[in-house]
């Protein structure tokens, strides 16, 4: 993404005589030859000479020296030098305070991989070799790490989420530091939380990162997902077959042996959003009822699915399913489930040839649930049975159905 754009806010700093680097996750991802989703910029310009300097800009955190500076419609946040004050609520320093040297700001940063900084010309700023260890590949805290742990908390759940993101180790000291400040995790909100969690489990590695969520005990201090990690560990390699994060969420919680109940007391605690926590239920429920083997193929009617849960949540369950097979890459239950589909000449009750009004008006009958009925069965019987979805035909058939219920 824009690094053009981002250089000439660089260069429009040096120009008015400040200085100014790339820095942090964007350094880390050019290095890594990574898609780059967001360039930071640092400088020891104050934030009132940046927003000086461009007047098209929000002001997104001055307090702790952040603008977000927007160029031809795309936002770079530029942030004073700074070092932070006190932490004590071990998530948020109490105050910050800028600083006049890069080095000082690298520093505060929490692992050497997104301690470096780069200027225009692509000359590297690198104090405590994040270059080296991109090449050995490891997560390293910048400093002490204990006392970086124990500074702000969400850095554990970060440094799980990069190792699965990059597919790095954490280095030894580091890894003893995180086992030792766990306990601290419980400090942070739940909505971080699910966010470290969402990003490590959306990752290239997930299993990576439930291993070392076991490996560190850090769930043991995450009380919501205490029991999830540690039950389903041993099949989180399955995770990476699964293009969605919501199918993610229900495979781990099937492995675990949840039920729907279980399920909806981790999404509702970790504050899922509504559709993000019915669409895992579901999933669950249904994998709770099918009951997939871990060994073997299953096959099943997917008609009756479809048409009861729709087409989005049987292509999810179907990758779910299917992950749980041993031979994942089997791409038959998935084509059975679009076949099916397909080859029903009716898909819902939109496109039934009468609606429940013509229903009512056709048997002469008080409007009630029978409406909802009947049309789900001849909704059935023309994608299912080759009833033919003619007007005249649906009728007929609605008058026996209702008379049999009557009956
Ligand atoms: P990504 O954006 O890919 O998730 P990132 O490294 O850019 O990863 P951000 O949260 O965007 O992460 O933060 C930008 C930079 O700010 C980081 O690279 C790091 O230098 C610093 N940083 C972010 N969070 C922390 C933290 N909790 N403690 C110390 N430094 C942090
Ligand atoms: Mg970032």
């Amino acid at each position: 993404m824009g690094k053009e754009l981002a250089a000439s806010v660089l260069k429009t700093l040096e120009d008015h005589g400040f200085e100014a680097y790339f820095v942090g996750g964007c350094v880390r991802d050019w290095l890594l030859e990574r898609p780059v989703h967001d360039i930071d910029i640092c400088t020891n310009a104050h934030p009132g000479d940046v927003t000086r300097l461009f007047p098209d800009h929000v002001p997104t955190g001055l307090k702790h020296g952040t603008v977000s500076v927007r160029v031809n419609g795309q936002f770079f946040e530029v942030t004073t030098y700074r070092k932070e004050g006190k932490y004590e609520d071990y998530r948020r320093p109490s105050a910050v305070e800028f600083v006049e040297e890069l080095s000082l700001d690298l520093e505060r940063r929490d692992f050497t991989m997104n301690a470096m900084a780069m200027d225009l010309q692509g000359g590297l700023h690198d104090p405590f070799d994040g270059q080296g260890d991109l090449a050995r590949r490891l997560v390293r805290a910048v400093g002490d790490p204990g006392e970086r742990f124990r500074e702000d908390a969400l850095r554990l759940l970060r440094a799980v989420r990069f190792a699965a993101q990059l597919g790095f180790a954490i280095e030894p000291d580091t890894l003893d530091a995180m086992k030792e400040t766990a306990p601290y995790l419980a400090r942070i909100a739940v909505e971080r939380v699910r966010e470290e969690l969402n990003k490590m489990l959306a990752s290239a590695e997930p299993q990576i990162g439930c291993w070392l969520l076991c490996e560190t005990r850090l769930f043991d201090y995450a009380p919501l997902v205490a029991g999830l990690f540690d039950k389903s560990v041993d099949d989180s390699w399955r995770l990476v077959h699964l293009p969605a994060l919501t199918q993610r969420w229900a495979l781990l919680m099937y492995a675990a042996g949840y039920e729907t109940e279980a399920a909806r007391q981790v999404c509702t605690g970790l504050r899922m959003s509504k559709r993000e926590t019915e669409s895992i239920c579901t999933l669950v429920s249904l994998l709770g009822r099918i009951q997939p083997d871990w060994d073997s193929p299953v096959s099943f009617d997917w008609g009756p699915l479809l048409l009861k849960e729709g087409r989005e949540t049987c292509e999810d369950l179907a990758h779910v399913i299917q992950a749980c097979w041993w031979n994942h890459a089997d791409p038959r239950l998935f084509s059975a489930m679009q076949s099916a589909y397909e080859a029903m000449p009716v898909k819902s009750l939109k496109e039934l040839a009468i609606t429940g009004r013509d229903l009512q008006v056709a048997l002469q009958k008080k409007p009630g649930e029978w409406i909802w009925r009947t049309l789900d069965t001849l909704l059935e019987h023309t994608a299912l049975h080759g009833l033919p979805n003619e007007r005249d035909v649906l009728i007929e058939v609605a008058r026996k159905e209702v008379a049999r219920d009557e009956y």
